[in-house]
């Protein structure tokens, strides 16, 4: 079986995007209302000369638990849990917000290994987008833009090196 890497993040930070960038697939809904993936789904990360690994795109997590968004942070919960290594998804254009940091404390009650990937930073500073998240105090960190496939060899080392 192939090491598992769970997408995890609220809605709209990219995550279908970035499933897509590893995957190489359209496969992922994106879309641009939130919260539009609403099921776990999988794929196969197959990077030229280097290991594959398996990768689960949840639904965002928005932060209530009654009815579909509900059920939707369930499954992205369950995602974690059973994977490998988490990769915590966040917006670098909109920084740092309250529901990333309920999103943390979760995930820190998971235990799973977790990195941060700062989303969307094309035609921004990448550096300001990461120096708004240090408090969050990861060590593994990657600035991505998963729509222009900027940073995502580096990220795909990244994590190899953790699996
Ligand atoms: P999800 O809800 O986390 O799965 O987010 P999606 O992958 O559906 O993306 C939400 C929106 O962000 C869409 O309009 C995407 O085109 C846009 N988006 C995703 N990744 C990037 C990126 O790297 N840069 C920019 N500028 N936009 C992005
Ligand atoms: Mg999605």
């Amino acid at each position: 079986m192939l090491p598992l890497v769970a997408l995890v993040g609220r809605p709209n930070v990219g995550k279908s995007t970035l499933f897509n960038a590893l995957t190489r697939s359209r496969d992922a809904l994106v879309h641009d209302q939130p919260g539009v993936t609403r099921d776990r789904h999988y794929g196969v990360c197959r990077p030229e000369g280097l290991r594959p690994f398996a990768i689960v795109d949840t639904g965002g997590i928005a932060g209530e638990d009654e009815g579909l968004v509900g059920a939707t942070a369930r499954q992205a919960r369950a995602a974690a849990e059973e994977a490998d290594l988490v990769l915590f998804i966040v917006d670098g254009r909109e920084g740092a917000s309250a529901l990333d940091d309920d999103i943390l404390k979760w995930l820190r009650k998971t235990a799973r290994p977790t990195m941060l990937v700062v989303n969307k930073t094309d035609g921004i500073d990448s550096q300001a987008a990461l120096n708004d998240f240090a408090r969050y105090g990861f060590s593994d960190v990657v600035a991505v833009s998963s729509a222009h496939r900027q940073g995502i060899d580096e990220l795909i080392e990244d994590v190899l090196a953790k699996l």
